[in-house]
């Protein structure tokens, strides 16, 4: 038995995971603001020692610990280095976490971790190399290999979300211009449709949001574009073409088996997001005769959970 934990933004989660990537049982608490890494940690802690107990398992049963961080962590000393919005800086999570339970603990990646779960148990299963990739805030890449995760050198590698996609485009997070999370991201998506009703008042896309443009998310374009909205099938054209070029960037570097999409993005509808998207990935694709499956994510919110459990098994 493994303890796979998700450390998001909004969620804490620690979930009960057997060997073949099956979650027995989860606990989970929203995650509170003012809390330091070390009351966040010891939260965590009482969730593992928590999904255990709902599914019965006794903590000596567990065989190892991941979790999955928002940010850079070191796995081999067993420290989370940074955050984005969360407190955990130069965090010795390892050590805290094997005060109170003795057993293995492993540190990764959430981007990473969401990759390892749909490997082990999604829609990435049975595919070497498997390049998943997460439309979310940015965009997140993890990528496996002959069973192992790569993360090249330093442990941070397969950053996908700051390719460079527009020389001198807009400014990013990281610093750099024209990467391609500010083009193909849910966020992007959502500044391209509201740019968009600006210029236009006849759209659905005001209805769809009550007239609010800040209510506007991703899923609204997809609802207007399927209910045939000129604009909102406008602003999708030009986000698939963006989305596009970052994936045929990667699909003609590292020749993936599978792409694997995930994000809240990717539960749109196949005639609108899957389709047309590989329609364009293929045809910038340098061979072919190896074109990669493209696949949309099956395990939505446990992939995290799923993949942190297994990081013993991958790392
Ligand atoms: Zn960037």
């Amino acid at each position: 038995m493994y303890i796979g934990i998700d450390v998001g933004g909004t969620n804490l989660v620690a979930g009960l995971v057997d060997g073949q990537g099956k979650v027995l049982a989860k606990a989970t608490c929203p995650v509170d603001k003012t809390a330091s890494a070390e009351e966040l940690t010891h939260q965590l802690i009482q969730l593992s020692k928590e999904a255990a107990g709902k599914a019965d398992c006794p903590i000596k049963d567990i065989q190892a610990i991941g979790a999955g961080i928002p940010g850079l962590v070191n796995n081999s000393t067993g420290v989370v280095i940074k955050t984005t919005n969360m407190p955990f800086v130069d965090t010795p999570f390892r050590a805290m976490f094997q005060q109170e339970i003795d057993a293995p603990v492993y540190l990764g990646n959430d981007a990473d971790c969401a990759a390892i779960g749909e490997y082990w148990a999604g829609a990435a299963k049975g595919y070497d190399p498997a390049l998943m990739v997460t439309l979310g805030t940015g965009i997140g890449g993890g990528m496996i290999k002959s069973g192992k995760l790569y993360t090249g050198f330093g442990g941070i590698g397969m950053e996908v979300g700051h390719l460079i996609t527009k020389q001198g485009g807009l400014l990013c997070g990281c610093g750099n211009h024209g990467c391609w999370e500010q083009y193909g991201s849910a966020t992007a998506l959502v500044r391209m449709t509201r740019e968009k009703m600006t210029q236009r008042d006849d759209t659905v896309l005001w209805q769809l949001c009550g007239g609010d443009i800040q209510k506007v998310e991703g899923r609204t374009t997809f609802q207007a574009a399927g209910q045939g909205d000129e604009a909102a099938k406008e602003v999708l054209e030009q986000y698939l073409d963006e989305l596009a070029v970052g994936l045929v960037n990667l699909a003609n570097i590292l020749f993936p088996e599978v792409i694997c999409l995930g994000g809240g993005i990717s539960h749109a509808e196949d005639a609108l997001l899957l389709n047309p998207l590989k329609e364009r990935v293929y045809s910038g694709c340098f061979d072919k005769t190896h074109l990669p499956k493209m696949e949309r994510a099956s395990l939505g919110n446990d992939a995290g959970v799923v993949g942190a459990a297994m990081l013993c098994h991958v790392v």
